[in-house]
């Protein structure tokens, strides 16, 4: 399939292809059983990335990445989303990518200097720290019971958080906290940074969960409890943090959907080899009809969704927020990515289960995408607004009138 992508795009996404099938794949195919890899492992594929130009395409070259611009970079998630190592290797991987773009957006020039830089470099990590257990904020933002107030010229913060990817490792954490009790409830919120070290932080656990995979990823329950930390580890501008996250979330949620996009197709190419070698009643099972339209939906789906995420993208690199075009391409992405990961792995039976092929694997990984970045519903609400505001009252009448 052609898209609009540019030359630079498509010489890049061709560049992380032959990467993922020299380099990154062979790795993976050698981890007995989707045991997780070795940080020794992460850092030989990141060299091997650096020497192909293919490291932290998306991050200025100042800070150490390769100056591409976020739509140019696009197809080449989808490449690294082909196996869970793919971004790791790239430094692509959520949610550091996230949290580096964050920095790039509304850092100080002395916080990127002291986190993006070695961000990018992979010599730390990152948190972001906003969800919160029951009572606070989750899928909607103005329940958020975090607070920091200011005291001389610290914040002092307490809150629980829980779901933060990455917290109980990250070495830097961005952490949302309402500073402002009198603003309207969808705005007073404002990022702070806050190492784990400081006095207060409590990494309580990291949540058991489904997709546990070989990419060791964990979820941090962490309570701040009279955090004291500087006035410059305020991020971006004082009760900016709602305004901040959809900077961040509406980028972070497309490369999702093109890394979920590669999952899904990594996961048919392997299906339609299991189709094509595997015979029953009389001919390989990729000649049975029944099964061959299941990938052709499949297939059908992805081009849609690679399609709706160039779009929504276009317009972010034009400078529009494309709120509505995110949250399509993100719930139909999720739907899209789940139901091909499910129909790979029906098509593959018993061995689908097994471990021995990585679909066991996104298809765990792939259920917390209709969760991440927004549930569903949380992004239909979002649509159907905008759905039902196009209607004019004065053309309601006659839309209805069948009798004339
Ligand atoms: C793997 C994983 C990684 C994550 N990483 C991070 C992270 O790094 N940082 C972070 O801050 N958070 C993170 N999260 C949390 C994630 O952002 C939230 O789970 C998500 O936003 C949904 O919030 P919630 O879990 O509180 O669901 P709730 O708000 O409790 O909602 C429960 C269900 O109700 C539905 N619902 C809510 N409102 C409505 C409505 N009005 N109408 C109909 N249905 C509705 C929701 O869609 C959802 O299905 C992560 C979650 C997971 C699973």
């Amino acid at each position: 399939m052609e898209y609009n992508d540019s030359q630079e795009a498509t010489e890049l996404a061709e560049r992380a292809r032959a990467f993922m099938d020299e380099v990154v794949l062979p790795t993976e195919r050698a981890q007995p059983g989707g045991e997780p890899v070795s940080e020794e492992t992460i850092a030989d594929l990141r060299a091997e990335a650096r020497d192909r130009d293919l490291y932290a395409p998306q991050i200025a070259e100042e800070y150490g990445g390769m100056d591409y611009d976020f739509r140019d970079v696009l197809p080449l998630f989808e490449q690294a989303g082909r196996s869970v190592l793919g971004a790791p290797a790239m430094r692509v991987d959520a949610p550091d990518e996230g949290n580096m773009h964050t920095f790039e957006l509304i850092g100080t020039d002395e916080q990127k200097e002291e986190y993006l830089r070695p961000l990018v470099a992979g010599d730390i990590s990152s948190g972001f720290s906003m969800t919160e257990p029951l009572g606070g904020g989750g899928s909607d933002p103005k329940m958020l019971r975090t607070t920091a107030e200011k005291d001389g010229d610290e914040w002092v913060i307490n809150g629980h958080k829980w779901w933060t990817t990455q917290g109980s490792d990250a070495d830097i954490l961005l952490v949302m906290a309402r500073t402002n009790q009198d603003a309207h409830p969808y705005a007073g919120c404002s990022f702070f940074l806050v190492s784990p070290d400081t006095e207060g932080v409590e990494i309580v656990r990291d949540i058991p969960h489904v997709g546990q995979s070989v990419a060791a990823e964990s979820h941090a329950e962490i309570k701040y409890e009279n955090v004291r930390v500087p006035e410059e580890n305020l991020l971006g501008e004082r009760d900016e943090g709602f305004q901040h996250a959809q900077q961040r979330l509406g980028p972070a949620r497309l490369t999702h959907c093109m890394r979920f996009t590669g999952m899904a197709t990594r996961a048919l190419e392997v299906a339609k080899a299991y189709l094509s070698e595997r015979e029953g009643f009389g001919s390989p099972l990729a000649d049975k009809q029944a099964l061959r339209y299941e990938i052709a939906d499949a297939e059908t789906r992805l081009h849609a969704v690679r399609t709706m995420v160039r779009d929504a993208a276009d317009k972010i690199a034009a400078g529009e927020e494309a709120r509505i075009e995110v949250a399509m391409s993100k719930t139909f992405a999720a739907n899209t990515t789940q139901n091909a990961i499910d129909t790979a792995l029906q098509s593959c039976g018993g061995n689908g289960i097994g471990k021995d092929l990585p679909i066991a694997d996104f298809y765990q990984a792939v259920r917390a995408f209709r969760i991440v970045d927004g549930a569903d519903e949380v992004h239909k609400r979002v649509i159907a607004r905008n759905a039902f505001e196009d209607i004019d009252e004065a053309e309601l009448e006659p839309l209805l009138r069948y009798d004339e």
